[in-house]
């Protein structure tokens, strides 16, 4: 376990050890449910779920990199904390993708700043030591460039399909990829939402404390506006399924792969809104402008042209397809599933 400083805890609270640090404040849960002081800090953890729920970053008491005042860092490790407990007695695994996901981000954040960070050299050493410890990605500080071996850099950057991603299009020398801070933290977004989240499904469910529940029944009731998402009628074909689970752990599909799945969903009789929060999880995500671009895709605005979905050849030369034997040679997505259908009549 990596030995961290106070300000390292409230921006990695992930890190903590929780039990543990509830120990070494001398606190209980029981207590957070029962003393009217801490109590606050329970409303503060459904407010960070929340936020994250909404697809936002939680808004810290850190003043830049460091904890404003004394009493701030509790605050913000309690909160990180309570809010994992509060996350596993309400059970709502919908809620703790998109919390760790929103976790992931902040701490994305905080990473990329202590890698850029040239007037702390422990800064630095901390980002490193974290990511190699956490994702085994052997960072080494060359200039102002951070370098990869190239084997580490094939094996993190293979679901990103844009097209700077691409080894070819990388500098690479000894065998090492260049990489400014912001692609180095980047590499690893996806692990880092995978951690946070394994951490809370792997952590203990305690039974429920006095003083907890409205904040789980609210939680319970937050959930629910994010079930109907995904829903709809018949199967997708892979290419969809595999755009919307990119979305889902908030990575970037390229704007191909959106054209392709909004058409094919407007195709599907899916209307503007319920497709509009499927990109909420977009690290670029802007409603007005997700909205803008969906009513024009549809034809509802704009010109009035309806944008119809890609041939299955087209999403080949995108890297967009993902075929199995189901797509049984069909030349659209939305034609996947029909030939099976009409079989069966
Ligand atoms: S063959 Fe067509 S429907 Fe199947 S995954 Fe590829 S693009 Fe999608």
């Amino acid at each position: 376990m990596l030995a961290l400083g106070q300000d390292e805890i409230a921006k990695y609270p992930f890190l903590a050890d929780a039990g543990q640090y509830l120990k070494d404040q001398g606190f209980s849960l029981e207590q957070f449910g029962s003393d009217p002081d801490l109590k606050q800090l329970i409303e503060k953890a459904y407010e960070r779920i929340r936020v994250a729920a909404d697809g936002k970053i939680y808004k810290s008491d850190l003043d830049g990199d460091h904890v404003s005042n004394s009493a701030a860092l509790p605050r913000e490790v309690f909160s990180f904390l309570l809010a994992i407990v509060l996350l596993k007695l309400s059970g709502m695994h919908t809620l703790i993708k998109r919390f760790s996901l929103a976790e992931a981000r902040r701490a994305e954040k905080y990473l990329e700043k202590d890698l850029a960070n040239i007037s702390d050299e422990s800064k630095n050493q901390l980002a490193i030591r974290v990511i190699d410890d956490l994702f085994s990605v052997q960072v080494e500080k060359l200039d102002n460039y951070f370098v990869i071996p190239v084997s580490n850099y094939l094996k993190h950057s293979i679901n990103f399909h844009e097209r700077e991603w691409k080894l070819i299009n990388r500098h690479v020398e000894d065998g090492k990829v260049y990489l400014s801070p912001h692609e180095t933290v980047r590499l690893i977004r996806k692990e880092l939402g995978t951690y946070i989240n394994s951490k809370i499904i792997n952590a203990r469910t305690p039974a429920m404390i006095p003083g907890f529940e409205d904040s789980v029944n609210k939680l319970v009731s937050l959930s629910k506006k994010f079930v109907t998402y995904t829903v709809t009628t018949g199967e997708y074909p892979p290419c969809v399924k595999h755009a919307i689970e990119i979305l889902e752990k908030g990575e970037n599909l390229p704007h191909s792969g959106r054209f392709m799945l909004a058409t094919f969903l407007l195709s599907k009789g899916q209307p503007v809104q319920q497709i509009a929060p499927l990109f909420k999880n977009a690290p670029d995500y802007n409603e007005r402008v997700t909205l803008y671009q969906l009513n024009h895709l549809a034809g509802t605005s704009g010109s009035g042209t309806h944008y119809s979905c890609p041939s299955c050849e087209k999403l080949k030369t995108q890297n967009l397809c993902y075929a199995t034997s189901e797509c049984d040679n069909i030349i659209n997505p939305l034609q996947f599933g029909r030939k099976k259908n009409n079989a069966r009549r």
